[in-house]
C-alpha cells in the first residue's frame, strides 16, 4: 500500500490495567509515502492515531467495551506484538483512495479535466501502471 516502505513510525504505548482489564493506550505517527490515486505521483501521507486498546480473549468479550476502547482479540499463544499493533494503527490511517488536496478539488478547468481523465476505462489505467512500473 505504500510506495516506499522504508522510514520510521513513532509510537508511544502504555501498557497498564484498568480494573481486571488490560489496556494498551497511547499514539502512533508516521509520514507514509503513497500514490496519488488521481495524479499517481507520491503523495505524502502525514498520520497520528490516538490508540485505546482493551484486550480480549473473545468477540463477545470485545463488543461489551466501554467507549473509546477498541477490541484487541489475543491470539492462541496470549503474546502482543508491539509492530503488530503499529502495523494495524498505519494500515487504518491509509485513506481508501488517497489523493493530493490539489487532485481532489475540481475548481479549476485543467482539474476538472483530470478527475475527467480519473475516470477512463480502468483497462487503460492498468496499462499505464504497467507502464510506469517498467
Ligand atoms: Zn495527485
Amino acid at each position: 500500500m505504500v510506495l516506499n516502505g522504508e522510514g520510521e513510525a513513532k509510537f508511544d504505548l502504555e501498557f497498564k490495567k484498568e480494573g481486571r482489564r488490560a489496556v494498551i493506550s497511547g499514539w502512533v505517527e508516521a509520514n507514509l509515502l503513497l500514490e496519488c490515486q488521481c495524479c499517481l505521483e507520491p503523495l505524502v501521507w502525514s498520520m497520528r492515531d490516538e490508540v485505546h486498546l482493551g484486550v480480549v480473549s473473545s468477540i463477545d468479550e470485545g463488543n461489551i467495551l466501554p467507549e473509546p476502547l477498541e477490541p484487541l482479540l489475543l491470539d492462541e499463544t496470549g503474546l502482543i506484538g508491539v509492530a503488530d499493533i503499529v502495523a494495524d494503527e498505519l494500515l487504518l490511517a491509509i485513506p481508501a483512495i488517497p489523493q493530493h488536496s490539489h487532485c481532489a478539488s475540481p475548481n479549476t478547468e485543467t482539474e476538472a479535466e483530470t478527475n475527467t481523465d480519473s475516470r477512463e476505462n480502468p483497462f487503460a489505467v492498468l496499462a499505464r501502471l504497467k507502464t510506469i512500473r517498467n
